[in-house]
């Protein structure tokens, strides 16, 4: 379920955009890396990244509609 939600990137212009799905509007996902450890082999660790998705804006633009008339 995607949210719409108005932004303003300029004072006075709002624009409607969807909430990024993959990031859930946070703009950050966890992922996951590869630890090398000489002691015990190595081990997975979770990190955070931007969003690729979104880039890290959290939202996403509308996709292009189609004009009516
Ligand atoms: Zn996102």
């Amino acid at each position: 379920m995607q949210y719409r939600m108005k932004i303003s990137r300029r004072p006075g212009v709002w624009e409607e955009v969807l909430e990024c799905d993959e990031c859930e509007g946070t703009g950050t996902v966890t992922g996951e890396t590869f630890r090398i450890d000489y002691d015990h082999g190595g081990y997975l660790t979770s990190c955070k990244a931007d969003c690729p998705t979104c880039n890290g804006n959290g939202w996403v633009h509308l996709p292009e509609e189609e004009d009516a008339d």
